[in-house]
Parts: C-alpha cells; sequence; structure tokens
C-alpha cells in the first residue's frame, strides 16, 4: 500500500545515445540521429565509437581506420554542435566494451533520465545476439531507424517475439518510464553506410556527399582507406 502511495519523482530530459565503429562515421549516423533528436526532443546525444579487435579489422580486404583515427573523426563531427558530443570510454579501455557494461555505467551516472539507445534496422535484426540484451532493455529505449535493404519481413521470431512484448508508438511512454521500450523512429531513410564509403574511396568513385567535408579533408589528408 505504501508502495502505491509513494510520489515518483518526475523524469529529467533523456539522452540519446549512437555507438558504432564509425569507421568512419558519416552523414546517416549524424543526420538520422539529429532527426530521432528532433522527434524525442532530445537536447543531447552521445556517440560511442567502439573498440574493434585488431583480427576483425584485418579480415576485411578493404583497409580501416585505427580507434584514434575514429575517434578523432567523430571529435570532428561533434566541432560546434550543441547536440552531439563523442564519448571515448569504450575506447580508453583496453578489450572489447559490451553495450550492457556501457549502458549500466551511463545509467549511474544519469540517474532519473531515460537513455534512448539510437541503432538501425540492421542491428536490430542481431539484437537478440546480443550480450545479455534483456538487461540492456532494462536500461533503456531502443530507438531503430529504418535502413535500405533491412526489412521488418526479415525479422527473426525472438525479435519478433520482443517486439510484441516492448514495442510502443506513444512517444508519451518514452518519456514518461525510462527504459524498456523499442520506438521505430519515423526517419527518413539514408542509404550510406561506412562499408560503402570505404568502398567507394579504394575504388575512387565518388562519395563526398555522404560525408561533412570535414571528414573527407580528414580522410584525404591521413591518407586513409586507400
Ligand atoms: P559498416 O558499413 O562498417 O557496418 P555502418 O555504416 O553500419 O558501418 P556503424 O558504425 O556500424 O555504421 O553503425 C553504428 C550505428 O548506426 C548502428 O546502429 C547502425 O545501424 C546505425 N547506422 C549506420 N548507418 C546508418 C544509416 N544510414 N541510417 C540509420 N542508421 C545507421
Amino acid at each position: 500500500m505504501a508502495n502505491q502511495n509513494k510520489q515518483l519523482s518526475p523524469l529529467k530530459p533523456g539522452i540519446g545515445i549512437l555507438g558504432g565503429t564509425f569507421d568512419p562515421i558519416h552523414l546517416g549516423h549524424t543526420q538520422s540521429a539529429q532527426a530521432v533528436a528532433d522527434e524525442l526532443d532530445l537536447k543531447k546525444v552521445l556517440l560511442i565509437p567502439a573498440h574493434i579487435p585488431p583480427h576483425k579489422t584485418s579480415q576485411e580486404l578493404v583497409p580501416h581506420a585505427s580507434a584514434q583515427q575514429r575517434a578523432t573523426m567523430v571529435e570532428i563531427s561533434c566541432h560546434g554542435s550543441t547536440l552531439f558530443s563523442c564519448d571515448q570510454r569504450e575506447l580508453k579501455r583496453s578489450g572489447h566494451s559490451y553495450t550492457v557494461d556501457t549502458l549500466t555505467a551511463l545509467k549511474k551516472e544519469n540517474p532519473n533520465r531515460p537513455l534512448y539507445f539510437i541503432i538501425g534496422m540492421d542491428s536490430l535484426m542481431t539484437f537478440t545476439h546480443w550480450y545479455q540484451y534483456r538487461e540492456i532493455l532494462t536500461l533503456c529505449h531502443l530507438i531503430v531507424n529504418s535502413r535500405p535493404n533491412y526489412a521488418f519481413e526479415q525479422l527473426n521470431q525472438a525479435t519478433i517475439a520482443l517486439l510484441k512484448k516492448h514495442q510502443t508508438s506513444n512517444l508519451a511512454e518514452l518519456k514518461n518510464v525510462e527504459s524498456g521500450n523499442i520506438y521505430f523512429a519515423k526517419t527518413n531513410l539514408f542509404d550510406v553506410s561506412s562499408t560503402q564509403i570505404r568502398h567507394h574511396l579504394v575504388s575512387k568513385t565518388s562519395w563526398n556527399l555522404q560525408l561533412m567535408p570535414e571528414i573527407s579533408e580528414y580522410i584525404h589528408k591521413n591518407k586513409l582507406y586507400r
């Protein structure tokens, strides 16, 4: 009974989080995250570059940037932005960081504030294979952006079951509870990926439009992805 009468303190404004390899960061990342921020009225979005084990990057034929270069490109994308900031905590740890650990730390630092973990549809497709994915949903809401070539119909049964339990289209629900909902953002499609950009750079075909000019310049100056 006492619990029922307990006054819940109102939640503080939420924070968007976009984790990725950002190899390199492109307009699909920033513009889709910006659109989510507009839709959810977020004032802050953290871009968190992931640590990639060296054996993983050497498997592809196309060369990759170092962790420091990826982080620098993310920092450059945040220059002058009041919305975006770069959080390098995963790179500062020596080994792989699980999303659940990063979110646990962020939750501790931001009590009483909803965390909105922004992912593309490709990431939702693998989400039920992520380490402790159920725990992740106790720490944040998932905000899903559509991506070309990743259709709802391709989702596996486990993800469909997860959506049945957690999906909402109610924005108020996302703001009034701290975690546990999955929301499909109404953003446009951004037809770009880091893989496409790396391939374009190797084959020297057109690619400029999908990167901030400052990032193109950094890639050129540092002779990346050749
Ligand atoms: P790669 O092609 O190397 O796999 P990527 O372009 O998918 O890279 P990541 O850094 O792996 O980029 O993505 C980080 C997050 O951003 C993921 O959740 C991914 O789904 C999302 N994302 C990437 N590109 C887009 C895009 N064009 N539109 C919406 N979300 C995107």
